[in-house]
């Protein structure tokens, strides 16, 4: 939509109300992806998607919740309330033009919970239904089947999955620089008894060294085409039956 005029928007929708709004995030993306990731994915994907469902993308959204990021140079963080905020109001903005059915392209973890409330604001707000969807594949996401391709233990950042979609959409990836995830030095034995049992608010340092988890080197960019295609195909199902759905 950003490379459109306004008489071409308003064009658009006379006949179409959908739109895709990418979010992502700036934050630490390991030694090896560069730290635009989770928006650069938001927007492949969604810019992949409406070249196949023909409907319009709005301009992505670059920075996050990454507050956890921040013990590692370049990461950008906006507070929650800030974000929930930005969140509503392109929302509102969409919505004022006529734009009925909104899906957040989100790319970025750490933004489901800002999203959230802001879904849940604008229903109260406005009564309108905004949707919002993970534009990476996972098991219980889009593009479920593709994930089970994925060798690593763990994961689920700047990891094997992350990076063989990097690879795939033509990312910046120093690949020589990946490393696969470490216990960190620092954690005790009290750490690793209740891992993944017992949950706390950790800061990503705490829980990787390199900033990646899971193991990026066995990423290829084979591996990423099957996730990326997957997920591509499914949400454009989804965008489908979003536009042949009468409110
Ligand atoms: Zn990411």
């Amino acid at each position: 939509m950003f490379k459109m005029t306004w008489p071409e928007v308003e064009e658009y929708l006379e006949k179409n109300d959908v739109i895709l709004f990418p979010t992502g995030s700036t934050e630490q993306h390991g030694k090896h992806i560069a730290e635009d990731n989770d928006a650069f994915t938001a927007f492949e994907i969604a810019r992949r998607v409406a070249e196949k469902t023909g409907v319009l993308v709005a301009p992505p959204m670059p920075f996050g919740n990454s507050v956890h990021h921040m013990k590692f140079p370049g990461s950008i963080t906006l507070r929650f309330a800030t974000l929930v905020n930005v969140y509503k109001e392109v929302c509102k903005s969409l919505l004022h033009h006529g734009f009925k059915k909104i899906v957040i392209m989100n790319g970025h973890g750490g933004n489901t919970n800002a999203i959230a409330q802001a879904l849940r604001e604008l229903r109260e707000e406005t009564g309108k239904i905004v949707y919002s969807l993970m534009v990476f594949a996972g098991e219980r996401g889009f593009g479920s089947e593709s994930v089970k391709i994925l060798k690593q233990e763990g994961g689920g950042h700047a990891c094997e999955m992350e990076t063989s979609v990097a690879l795939y959409l033509g990312q910046r990836v120093l690949l020589d620089r990946a490393e696969k995830w470490k216990t960190p030095k620092a954690w005790t034995e009290f750490d690793k008894k209740y891992l993944r049992k017992v949950a706390t608010a950790k800061d990503f340092h705490e829980l990787t060294e390199i900033g990646s988890l899971g193991d990026p080197t066995i990423a290829t960019k084979e591996k990423g085409k099957p996730m990326v295609e997957a997920v591509i195909d499914e949400i454009s199902v989804f965008i489908e039956d979003l536009k042949a759905k009468k409110d």
